[in-house]
């Protein structure tokens, strides 16, 4: 770390002082948490969750196995809990449920109970799967896809756990949904949704989902900090106009809705997770930093992963599903 100098220690904290008291207690708390979330702790967790030790983490095979207890094994360490049963982090989904000779597999479930309404919950999900090893052998690592949203949503849990284990916990439930056999056909969110909601859809505040969140595509080369938002407004204003306060408040990432339009015929929309929840008028925003060469390549590996920005954009969507768990209404759907 660089040293600083006894003036620049004693100016810092003048100005970290005065401008604290002319900011809200829920302000400074979304600030104080949303930098627990760092660079370094993304990293670290990424390389392992990409290794090739976890084979391309296809749904129902070994390499999928070990990814899952990777993640339960971050929420045992934090003392985060399952809201399935004590120490069941798992949702089993069968064979049966899948086609094309998918073998059994699941979904990865924690929680953190809300302090006032608990009976809203307030989903952040991504999915754990990626497509498996190659017909030549190669491995597809799917560190964007969708490592990066795999350990955004671990970070996110640890600072909502820190904010709670200090009293400052949300006051609506926040369901960290891990989702399987998403590039199979979003089975695992449908399975969710359709078959096993663990908790009812009607008290389903909202689904941020976080699918590719650490790369630059083509568009965006050299450029500053951005994100593409998609399903943000599409049924609920009041969502759309929360979240783009909260990045200009915070963050002043650029926020790109070309995916977002009605027309767009990526139909990203439709293409994942979140879409199982919008089905069920459930508001969502998907989270995206779009294609680039590396996507569903072996080629999409750790090293290549902006950590500053996968930081950044990982505590914009801390600090948006912190105003959606504490506003004093829940957000309305229109
Ligand atoms: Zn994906």
């Amino acid at each position: 770390m660089k040293k600083l100098s006894l003036f620049a220690i004693i100016a810092s904290s003048l100005i970290s002082c005065s401008s604290s008291q002319n900011k809200s207690k829920s302000e400074n708390l979304i600030e104080t948490y949303a930098q627990t979330i760092n660079a370094e702790e993304l990293k670290e967790m990424l390389y392992i969750y990409a290794s090739d030790e976890y084979e391309g983490r296809k749904t129902g095979e070994p390499g999928q196995k070990k990814a899952i207890a990777f993640i339960k094994n971050v929420y045992v360490e934090n003392g985060i809990p399952s809201p399935i049963s004590e120490n069941d982090y798992f949702q089993e989904i069968p064979e049966s449920y899948f086609h094309h000779g998918i073998k059994a597999s699941e979904n990865v479930l924690a929680y953190i109970e809300g302090s006032e309404k608990p009976d809203e919950i307030v989903i952040i999900s991504a999915h754990l799967d990626h497509i498996g090893i190659s017909s030549d052998g190669e491995i597809n690592n799917g560190a964007d896809d969708d490592g990066s949203g795999t350990v955004a949503l671990l970070e996110i849990a640890e600072a909502f756990n820190e904010a709670k284990k200090a009293g400052n916990g949300p006051k609506r439930s926040i369901l960290f949904l891990h989702v399987t056999g998403e590039e199979l056909g979003l089975y695992g969110s449908s399975y969710y949704t359709n078959v096993d909601p663990i908790f009812p859809l009607e008290n389903t505040v909202a689904d941020l989902n976080i699918d590719m969140v650490g790369r630059v595509d083509a568009k965006h080369e050299g450029g500053e900090n951005y994100l593409y938002l998609i399903g943000s407004d599409r049924l609920s204003t009041e969502l759309h106009d929360l979240s783009e306060e909260i990045n200009k408040k915070y963050f002043n990432l650029n926020f790109d809705y070309t995916y977002n339009a009605i027309n767009d015929p990526n139909r990203f929309y439709y293409r994942s997770d979140h879409y199982n929840f919008a089905k069920n008028n459930i508001p969502v925003i998907f989270y995206f930093n779009g294609t680039h060469a590396d996507y569903h390549r072996p080629s999409d590996t750790p090293d290549k992963i902006n950590y500053e920005f996968l930081e950044t954009r990982t505590r914009l969507i801390f600090a948006t599903a912190w105003e959606i768990a504490n506003r004093e209404e829940r957000i309305k759907v229109d």
